[in-house]
């Protein structure tokens, strides 16, 4: 690494620590010339993910458009920042780990319901209900259901998405 105050190519790592996900590398370096301490980051750099759309189509992942829409999965929900940021990068981690540098819509789906049931049922509830497009009205009440005994603020929550999840069924089968 260049030196950033004198330009020197020359210098020792003084120290190195990983992120919380393992997917940045925090190296703190001193110039051999003149002893200028700075910071690099080193991070794994990947091809592109192509997502396969449930249509067929393809189109390149997007981590900000995957935040938002765990962001709006959450909103008024106690999830913080922090909590959102290390489940995009485990999620993203995951999708990494795929050889062909392609995955499915679906797969995305899966693992974003995975991160939310742990964070927050209302969010995952909420995600589930337009991620999953419930085959069913039924399969909406067991996954509830599956979810337990909640604080009654959260029941209330629910009971409101599986209602309105109920009248788009009816309108969609006459
Ligand atoms: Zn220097």
């Amino acid at each position: 690494m260049r030196c950033p105050k004198c330009g020197g190519q020359d210098d020792k790592v003084i120290d190195s620590r990983s992120s919380k996900e393992g997917a940045t590398i925090r190296r703190r370096r001193e110039c051999l010339a003149c002893e200028h301490r700075f910071t690099t980051y080193e991070q794994i750099e990947h091809d592109p993910l192509m997502v396969v759309k449930r249509d067929g189509r393809r189109e390149m992942f997007s981590k900000e458009k995957l935040l938002s829409s765990l962001q709006r999965a959450c909103q008024k929900r106690p999830v913080s920042e922090d909590d959102l940021a290390s489940a995009l990068e485990r999620i993203q981690e995951g999708l990494a780990e795929s050889v062909d540098r392609e995955t499915t819509s679906r797969a995305i789906g899966e693992r974003v319901m995975r991160e939310l049931r742990k964070l927050d049922p209302v969010a995952y509830v909420r995600f589930a209900s337009i991620y999953r497009n419930f085959e069913e009205a039924t399969d909406f009440v067991s996954e509830v259901e599956r979810l337990g005994s909640l604080p009654i603020d959260d029941q209330r929550q629910l009971e409101l998405i599986a209602e309105s999840e109920a009248a788009a069924k009816a309108k969609r089968s006459p």
